[in-house]
């Protein structure tokens, strides 16, 4: 907008014309056009000619008979308002470009503006025409564009004083306004302002402005220009409210930066700190320390999702108040939280920083009617003088973490280069372990399951094998918890109950009555496509139901207990049966134990391991499983003697080294042949 034309408005020291009797005779005598107006009746009060031939009338009482709002914008109406109070409150004159409508065509005239008080001693004005615009239509538009904006419009001398306000800014601003630091709320904000201008001739910036509603938010943009009137240095100011913009871009920031839950700084703020960091140079010597709350999952499953994120606020809290302010503490995602130690310090420090969240971390916490006791395991690793990838020390910090974990929990371990290679082991596994499935480098091998009372092995428990190109056959424990990590376990799980149901038509067609148990990992159980697999199965033809047997843990029974029931009843629909694998080491509240379909308690081994010291907890297990009728194997039996005490016992079946470990499917069918045990009577129950 091309604002050079126009003539700024002034404001004077107020003189108040006595306006009585004689005096305004004067003025009817004068050609200076001059009238008075009621800003309450927008009505003119007094003419003279010279204002009603500008005000295109004939006579004075034409015009004090019109009704001037007719012709009045709703801003112009509340800009006269503006003036009305500003004379009340001081002796305000203003100076401004005015378009008049007289008999509907504009006429813009430069008009001083003073307050007057009306007969009546209500506020009016008395307006005086210091001068008539050029009237090309484009002086026309940009004075009327200036004065009906609601962006504000400012001109100051370079020195301060201010040498126009549009309407808009009058209107918005908190008066009174002699420089530029009654506006800026930050005098920092103006300084850098005012230096960039120096600079550069302009500077644009989102600043606080006082305004009549309090502190709001500006888009101001000041260039450095010449006042038109006399030439010197000006500075000219345009700006717009975008607090509410500002107010929903923070909170989408805020959204976006923090975790809803603790109201910590997310895992993506954190990335970008750290890139930040990196970018800067400035990360050399600074320390990452990494935690996660010690069997947190447990914490969730035995006292709801409720608990887990008191515990998950409580830690955040604790945690917070005692870093130091500087440190960045973020939720990295779920039970894991990383401080960014943002100076170098010394071990000691540092050592002693850790205690004093540990300590503040390991009170027990309060959850309803629960006291928790929580430990954090950490890992600590720092940025290196050398290098400085935030990356590779996240994951350092992250190694020392797991090491800490498998080191039993609730301590601190600093990363160290003999740390790395066993982490490399584990990459590789977990390289290895994507084409294994791929490949279908798996197999089943079986372990029998003795009937005790008939002698005879009435079924094989499935268990998984990894026949590795360069290792030979490996045991689960080296790579099942790894395929739970990565959700490998989904695939691995299909493919074993893939092998199992395959294997369990064809032994069923050969006429050898067996029974195959097929372990499902909790992952795998909560998995949306499971039901849909075990479905597709057991369509297959020849599928034997009855004799497929799915081996879940205590922990899949944890949470809501209609949903795993009737999840539970569709798998036995099919034609599946239900075991608890593990039995006696979970958390099973026995009172449901009964309402799911289960057909089969395996009691862990640790139980037998420990007999005839652990026969009281044996025999309440198989009690148990009476009652609910569900058969009850005991596993994990290597010697005579345990399997004498489950005879005696009334177990129903039993497996274990002593029989024989798992076997590949043609040494199993081969053992099974020729396999004979002394039987031993069997106490009556
Ligand atoms: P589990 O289901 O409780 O299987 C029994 C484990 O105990 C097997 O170990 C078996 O070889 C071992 N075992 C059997 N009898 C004895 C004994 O007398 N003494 C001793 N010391 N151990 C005995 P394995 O094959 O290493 O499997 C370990 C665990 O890996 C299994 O425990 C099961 O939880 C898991 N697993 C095995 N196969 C699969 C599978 O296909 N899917 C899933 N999700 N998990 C599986
Ligand atoms: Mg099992
Ligand atoms: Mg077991």
């Amino acid at each position: 907008m091309n604002i050079s034309p126009i003539p700024e408005p002034e404001k004077r020291s107020a003189s108040k014309i006595p306006m009585v009797g004689a005096s305004f005779d004067i003025l009817y005598r004068m050609d200076v056009a001059v009238w008075v107006y009621d800003i309450d009746n927008a009505q003119i009060v007094h003419a003279n000619p010279a204002a009603c031939k500008i005000w295109g009338a004939e006579v004075e009482s034409e015009l004090q008979s019109r009704d001037l709002r007719e012709d009045m914008s709703s801003t112009v109406g509340k800009r006269l308002r503006q003036y009305q109070s500003d004379f009340l409150a001081s002796d305000s004159t203003f100076t401004e470009l005015w378009t008049l409508y007289p008999n509907g065509s504009p006429t813009s005239v430069m008009v001083i503006y003073r307050g007057y008080e009306l007969l009546d001693g209500r506020m009016g004005m008395i307006c005086e025409v210091v001068g008539e615009s050029e009237d090309t239509p484009e002086n026309l538009r940009s004075a009327e564009a200036l004065l009906h904006t609601d962006v504000m419009i400012m001109l100051f001398g370079v020195s301060g004083p201010a040498l126009y306000l549009n309407p808009a800014a009058r209107n918005s601003l908190r008066a009174p306004i002699s420089g530029l630091d009654d506006i800026f709320v930050d005098p920092q904000d103006l300084s850098r302002g005012l230096g960039e201008i120096e600079r550069v001739g302009e500077h644009r910036t989102v600043t606080k402005f006082h305004t009549v509603n309090g502190v709001r938010w500006f888009d101001v943009s000041i260039k450095s220009c010449s006042d038109a009137v006399t030439g010197q240095p000006a500075l000219l100011l345009t700006s717009i409210d975008v607090s509410d913009l500002k107010e929903a871009r923070d909170t989408a920031r805020h959204l976006a930066d923090r975790d809803q839950l603790t109201n910590l700084h997310n895992r993506s703020y954190l990335q970008n700190h750290l890139a930040w960091l990196e970018d800067c140079g400035t990360a050399a010597g600074l320390t990452l320390i990494i935690f996660d709350i010690d069997k947190f999952k447990t914490i969730n499953d035995r006292h709801g999702h409720d608990a887990g994120d008191t515990v998950l606020r409580q830690i955040a809290t604790r945690a917070r108040a005692v870093l130091p302010p500087q440190n960045l503490l973020a939720r990295f995602g779920g039970d894991e939280f990383v401080v960014v130690v943002s100076e170098r310090i010394g071990e000691a420090e540092l050592a002693n920083q850790i205690e004093k969240m540990r300590t503040a971390i390991a009170k027990p916490i309060q959850h309803e009617q629960t006291r928790l006791n929580v430990s954090v395991s950490i890992g600590v690793s720092q940025f290196n003088d050398d290098y400085s990838r935030a990356a590779q020390v996240m994951r350092e910090a992250d190694i020392a973490l797991y090491a800490s974990k498998q080191a039993g929990r609730d301590r601190v371990t600093y990363f160290n280069a003999e740390m790395g290679d066993a982490v490399a082991a584990r990459d590789l596994l977990e390289v290895e372990l994507n084409s294994a499935v791929e490949r279908e480098e798996f197999v089943l091998h079986y372990q029998p399951r003795l009937d005790v009372t008939s002698g005879k092995i009435v079924g094989a428990e499935g268990l998984v094998r990894w026949n590795h190109p360069r290792d030979g056959v490996l045991l689960p424990g080296a790579f099942i918890s790894v395929c739970e990590e990565t959700g490998l376990i989904d695939d691995l799980g299909r493919l074993v109950l893939e092998l199992g149901v395959t294997q369990a038509i064809k032994w069923n067609k050969e006429g050898r009555g067996l029974n195959i148990s097929l372990n499902v990992s909790p992952r795998q159980f909560s998995d949306p496509t499971f039901l849909s697999t075990l479905s597709e199965l057991a369509k297959r033809a020849g599928f034997p139901k009855g004799r497929v047997e799915l081996e879940i843990t205590e922990s899949v029974l944890i949470g809501d207990h209609q949903l795993i029931a009737d999840k539970l009843r569709a798998i036995t629909a099919m034609g599946y049966q239900i075991a608890i694998d593990d039995f006696g080491t979970g958390y099973s509240n026995l009172s449901y134990i009964s309402r799911f379909p289960l057909t089969c308690l395996k009691i862990d081994r640790s139980f037998i391991d420990q007999l005839p010291e652990a026969g009281p907890i044996v025999q309440l297990i198989l009690t148990l499983g009476k009652q609910i009728g569900a058969t009850v194997v005991s596993e994990g039996v290597e010697t005579q003697d345990q399997l004498d005490w489950l005879t005696d016992h009334a177990c129903e079946e039993v497996q274990g080294f002593l029989i024989t470990k798992a076997l590949p499917t043609d040494k199993f069918e081969a053992f099974i042949g020729g396999f004979s045990l002394p039987k031993k009577p069997a106490v009556s129950c």
